[in-house]
C-alpha cells in the first residue's frame, strides 16, 4: 500500500492496532465465530464491551462520581439542540468561536432566550474572545474547546459561575481535563476517539430533570442511563456498536501509550514541530493568533508574494503523499489536522515537504 500522511479533519486517521481489531471483529467477535456487525447487543461479550468502554471514559478522563457518560447517534449536531431541550429554562449564553457554535447556538434559540457573551466572526473566528462577561442568570454557558475549521482552542478548562456545557468534538483525549469544571461535555467520536457514529455525553446527573418542557423520551438523557442495571446504559436501544467498539480500541490504545498526560505531551511535540516551520518558512504563515493556536487543526496560508503558489504547493505535498491538507473554504489554504493517532512522522514528512518546497520555489 502507498504510504500516505492522513490530515484530514474528521473523520480521521485512527491507531492502526484499532483498525486491524476491527477487521478481526467483523470475522469473528471475542472468539464465538459470529461477527461484530452480526452479534445481538444484548450479549455477555458485548455487555463486556459496553462496560469496558465506559469505564475507559471513566479512567482515561477522571470522571468524578456524579457524572453519567452515555453514547448515543445523532453526531454532535444532534446535542445542539439535545443540549438546549435537556438544560434551558429561561436562558442560555454562548460563546460563538465559530461555525459549530454558530449552529449550537441557532439551535438554542428554538428553546429560550440566548445571549451571545462574545463572539469572534469580525476576524474570521481566527482567535478566542476573552474578558467577556458570563451571565449569572443564565441556566448554562456554551462553548466550543476547538474550533476545527479554524485552529483555535481554548486550552485552559474555564471557571464558569454557572453550568457549563462545553462541544469538545475535535479536542476531546487530546489533553487532561478537569471534568469537574463541566456540567455536560459532548462530541461526536470521529475525530479523537473513533468512527463516525457514536457521540459522546459526559453529563453531571443533578443538572437533570430541571427543565418544565416534556421531553421525548429518546431526547431525556436520563433514559440512557439506568442506576439499578448499568448493563442497560446507553442500550434503551440499539447502539452503534461497530463505532463503539472501534472507540473501545481507540482508547485502550490511548491507555496504553500512558494515557492523557502522554498524549498531552505527544500532541504538544506535533503542534511545536508545525507551527514552528510555519513560522520560520518565509512561504507560509499561520491564520490562528498565536495564543490561541489549537493543538489539533493546524491553519497556514501562502504568505504574501507567494499567494499564487497555492496550487504549487498542493501538487508537490500530493505528490509526496500528503492527504486532507485542504483548508476549509472559509479559510482557504491548508489544514493540517494532528489528532491523537496522526504519527510525529507525518508531521515531520509535512515539515519535510515545507522545507524542500520553499527550496524549490523561493
Ligand atoms: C465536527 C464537529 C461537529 C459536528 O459533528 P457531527 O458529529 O458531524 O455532527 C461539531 N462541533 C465540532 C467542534 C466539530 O469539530
Amino acid at each position: 500500500m502507498k504510504t500516505v500522511h492522513n490530515f484530514n479533519a474528521g473523520p480521521c486517521v485512527l491507531p492502526k492496532v484499532a483498525i486491524e481489531s476491527a477487521i478481526n471483529a467483523i470475522r469473528d467477535f471475542d472468539g464465538t465465530g459470529v461477527g461484530l456487525l452480526e452479534i445481538s447487543h444484548r450479549t455477555a461479550g458485548w455487555e463486556r464491551i459496553m462496560a469496558e468502554t465506559e469505564q475507559l471514559w471513566k479512567d482515561l478522563l477522571k470522571i468524578p462520581e456524579g457524572y453519567r457518560v452515555l453514547f448515543l447517534g445523532g453526531g454532535a449536531s444532534t446535542q445542539f439542540c439535545n443540549v438546549p431541550m435537556n438544560l434551558l429554562n429561561k436562558k442560555a449564553a454562548y460563546l460563538v468561536t465559530g461555525v459549530w457554535a454558530k449552529k449550537a447556538t441557532k439551535e438554542a434559540k428554538n428553546f429560550g432566550e440566548v445571549e451571545v457573551v462574545a463572539s469572534s466572526e469580525d476576524k474570521t473566528f481566527n482567535y478566542i474572545p476573552k474578558g467577556y462577561t458570563i451571565p449569572t442568570d443564565a441556566d448554562y454557558f456554551h462553548i466550543t474547546t476547538n474550533n476545527t475549521i479554524y485552529g483555535t482552542e481554548i486550552h485552559k478548562d474555564i471557571d464558569c459561575p454557572i453550568n457549563l456545557v462545553a462541544d469538545m468534538s475535535s479536542d476531546i483525549m487530546s489533553r487532561p481535563v478537569d471534568v469537574s469544571k463541566y456540567a455536560l461535555i459532548y462530541g461526536g467520536a470521529q475525530k479523537n476517539v473513533g468512527p463516525a457514529g457514536v457521540t459522546f455525553v459526559i453529563v453531571r446527573e443533578d443538572v437533570l430533570g430541571k427543565v418544565q418542557r416534556t421531553l421525548p423520551t429518546m431526547i431525556d438523557y436520563r433514559t440512557h442511563f439506568d442506576a439499578k442495571d448499568p448493563r442497560n446504559n446507553s442500550m434503551f436501544n440499539t447502539p452503534p456498536v461497530f463505532s463503539i467498539f472501534v472507540m473501545h480500541e481507540t482508547l485502550k490504545w490511548v491507555k496504553d501509550l500512558g494515557g492523557l498526560d502522554v498524549m498531552y505531551k505527544m500532541n504538544l511535540e506535533k503542534a511545536a514541530l508545525l507551527y514552528n516551520e510555519i513560522d520560520r518558512n518565509p512561504m507560509f504563515i499561520g491564520t490562528a493568533e498565536k495564543e490561541d493556536r489549537s493543538l489539533m487543526n493546524i491553519c497556514f496560508v501562502m504568505n504574501k508574494g507567494h499567494e499564487d503558489k497555492e496550487e504549487a504547493f498542493m501538487t508537490f505535498a500530493k505528490e509526496r503523499g500528503m492527504v486532507g491538507i485542504k483548508g476549509h473554504r472559509s479559510v482557504g489554504g491548508f489544514r493540517a489536522s494532528t489528532y491523537n493517532a496522526c504519527p510525529i512522522e507525518s508531521v515531520k514528512a509535512l515539515v519535510q515537504c515545507m522545507q524542500d518546497f520553499e527550496k524549490l520555489k523561493a
